[in-house]
């Protein structure tokens, strides 16, 4: 009906109307498909300004002129985001369609992030490119640990002590793969108290890789890789593509060359593709994100993109937009953007000084405490930190006043030892060789060691039976009945005796005695792997959940449940990478001194410092209503001189120099007795009072 159409596009103004309509044409006579899409678009526009907003229109759009939405590829930079992209888009769709709108929007199944749709599109396709359908994937902590494995092996770290750490090693290794540069280089750029070791590297990286093949195992980056390599395949790239009528990319910004490249092979011409995105927002260069993959988009493409750029925000205050801008306003590149706003407010952004961090965890407990019972729900409120060990004050200091809070980005729920346990034994029963899996799970049986896990993983990877080698494998002695009740726990799960996600239950049973005997605190633990089946039960396989949560844990809660109720109410602690995309209505953003934002770790490189000014501007411009930026005047930082590292107290970040000041409100906490101010009027009033009380005694 022409009149609902109308209704639910009211509220864009016309830029983001002009986005949203581009290409699309209403449904013709002949019942075919009503969406045609000429040339790509690209939005690129600052923050708050209705980007996202303007996507989920648009995917609407889509959707009510006809388009499947199993045709739609929909990638964003988190799960949650991916999430709140489909919630946006029943909203709005709900406005034009009523009761049919929660069909559509769950229809979208194809929307996550790139590794998300990477793992997926590569399990449809391992066949076709020589994976093995079963393979499991690590997260950064297995990936590590694999790492560690190869360079134990390789002897490297035995024989030179200052031989890179596991960490950085991986680090190392994945810069090279997702800026899809040689190693000479990145050692160089980024990494140069490492090039003395490019030779052991190499080797190294070679061996991890042949590693991962011989137990088929990929990590994030062979995710993003593999894919990338199966679009130089014609057909395979040819054959992805032509499932989607559209790919639509929020974000685009924090995009690395391995996700561009895997963008044009699945859309070579560019039609159907949709990227909006803030270069003045890119904060992933770390992870090999380049702002490159925004700016060129529009001449990769004939003909090239259409541009729609957004100027009114809709987020912020204009005090706030105004402070915000006047630091971005800084940077050595110049971001074309005005962004202006209606909503007037006579509340300036405040610079707030404490003593330390304590302080300023109690500083913000009694803030967030007082909006509260103003009316403002905890989950209005965030708080966003620069590294995600900021917040440890602050998180002691909530729970000790019992206000509950979700951590974004946090990892404390599938971090515990215990819930890692019962991860591994399900990929180890997926995949018998993966040995940082197994490695782990064969360790949970008393008596079992790493040589006797070797060996064993040393035996099943000759087997072709996996079951009955495990079963016939010999552990010595002592263990032999554990090493039995392991076996048939595994043989179970792989015969699939239990179905998903009842298999969770069968393992909790099996690992129940060992976690009794390894913990002083086993019922809570227990009560954690009762919180994990239910995870579980939302997902429809195990090979989902796995790849899931290696992805994109859910977020830690200070509940020991693990995940919060839907009614709960609860405050927001994120880090601000973590922040992304999002707007509360009263943001708190803690340490700011420099040597945290920028980070001491950025010290040194002009491109770093700059990352770490948009970061700053990222952070400001996720308040709607107030914004306060905490200053504690003691914070430990690290410098670098030439004599060595020494510590130093943390001033007022440099990004806020004294000539932005007028942009803000300068406060204190707690105030100073003789720094309160006082008016005149009680000045007098104090001074006739005292001469009263005096009067009383003559
Ligand atoms: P970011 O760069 O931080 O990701 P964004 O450009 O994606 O920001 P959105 O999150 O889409 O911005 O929108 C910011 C806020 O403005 C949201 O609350 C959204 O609902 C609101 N908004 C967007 N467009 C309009 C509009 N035309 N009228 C009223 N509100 C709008
Ligand atoms: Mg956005």
């Amino acid at each position: 009906s022409g009149r609902a159409a109308s209704d639910y596009l009211a509220r864009l103004n016309p830029a983001q109307r002009a986005a949203v309509e581009h290409g699309v044409r209403a449904p013709s006579a002949t019942g075919a498909a009503g969406a045609q899409v000429d040339a790509p678009l690209l939005v690129i526009a600052g923050a708050g300004s209705g980007k996202t907003d303007t996507l989920a229109h648009r995917v609407t759009h889509l959707l009510i002129h006809g388009v499947d939405p199993r045709r739609i590829l929909l990638l964003t930079f988190s799960r949650r985001a991916a999430g709140e992209m489909r919630k946006r888009v029943e909203r709005i769709a709900w406005r034009a369609l009523g009761a049919d709108a929660a069909t559509l929007a769950s229809g979208l199944h194809w929307s996550g992030t790139f590794h998300g749709i990477g793992a997926r599109l590569l399990r449809e396709y391992a066949g076709q490119i020589g994976l093995s359908p079963t393979y499991t994937i690590h997260d950064r902590e297995d990936s590590a640990d694999l790492m560690n494995l190869v360079r134990h092996e390789l002897d490297f770290s035995t024989k030179d002590r200052r031989f890179p750490l596991k960490s950085t090693c991986l680090a190392i290794y994945s810069r090279v793969v997702n800026a899809q540069a040689d190693l000479e280089a990145v050692l160089g750029l980024y990494y140069p108290w490492c090039a003395e070791w490019r030779d052991e590297l190499r080797a190294l990286f070679g061996a991890y890789v042949e590693a991962k093949q011989k137990q088929d195992v990929l990590d994030y980056d062979d995710l993003l890789l593999y894919c990338a390599h199966m679009m130089a395949e014609p057909a395979l790239a040819a054959d992805a593509g032509a499932r989607f009528d559209h790919v639509l990319v929020d974000e685009y910004q924090d995009t690395n060359a391995l996700q561009a490249t895997i963008l044009r092979g699945l859309k070579p011409d560019g039609r159907g593709l949709t990227v909006v995105g803030d270069d003045a927002q890119s904060i992933y260069s770390f992870r090999a994100a380049t702002v490159r993959n925004i700016l060129d988009f529009p001449s990769q493409f004939d003909p090239p993109a259409r541009i729609v750029t957004l100027e009114q925000n809709y987020r912020s205050t204009q005090p706030i937009l105004e402070a915000s801008n006047a630091v971005i306003g800084l940077a050595a590149e110049r971001y074309t953007k005005h962004l202006w706003s209606e909503r007037a407010s006579a509340q300036r952004p405040a610079l707030v000084h404490v003593k330390d961090e304590a302080d300023q965890a109690r500083y913000v407990c009694a803030r967030v405490l007082e909006q509260r019972e103003a009316g403002v729900e905890l989950k209005k409120q965030a708080v966003l930190f620069r590294a995600s060990d900021h917040s440890g004050p602050l998180e002691v200091e909530l729970t000790v006043r019992n206000i509950p809070f979700v951590k974004f980005g946090g990892l404390k729920f599938l971090d515990a030892a215990h819930v890692k346990d019962v991860l591994a034994v399900l990929r180890f029963a997926e995949n018998p060789r993966d040995r940082v899996a197994g490695f782990r799970v064969m360790q949970v049986l008393p008596g079992v060691g790493p040589v006797t896990a070797g060996r064993a993983l040393d035996a099943l990877a000759a087997a072709d039976d996996v079951a009955h080698a495990l079963r016939t494998f010999s552990p010595g002695a002592r263990p032999a009945a554990d090493w039995a009740a392991f076996a048939d726990l595994i043989a179970d799960i792989r015969a699939g005796l239990h179905a998903w996600p009842a298999e969770l239950d069968r393992i909790r049973t099996w690992y129940e005695p060992h976690l009794l005997d390894r913990y002083d605190d086993a019922p809570a633990r227990l009560a954690d792997l009762v919180q994990l089946a239910h995870i579980g039960a939302s997902y429809p396989s195990r090979e989902r959940f796995l790849t899931e949560l290696a992805l994109d844990p859910p977020d830690a809660t200070s509940d020991e449940a693990g995940v919060p109720l839907r009614d709960e109410d609860y405050l927001i602690l994120s880090t601000i990478h973590s922040a992304k995309g999002q707007e509360w209505q009263h943001v708190f953003v803690l340490n700011g001194v420099d040597g945290c934002i920028p980070s001491d770790l950025a010290a040194g490189s002009p491109d770093e410092i700059e990352e770490e000014r948009r970061l700053l501007y990222v952070a400001m411009t996720r308040a709607k209503d107030t914004l306060e930026i905490l200053v504690p005047e003691r914070f430990y930082v690290t410098q670098q001189t030439a004599h060595g590292d020494r510590h130093v107290y943390g001033s007022r970040t440099r990004f806020i120099p004294n000539t932005l000041l007028t942009h803000f409100e300068s406060t204190s906490w707690p105030r100073e007795p003789g720094a309160q101010a006082t008016t005149p009027e009680q000045a007098r009033m104090h001074i006739d009072l005292a001469a009263k009380m005096r009067k009383m005694w003559g």
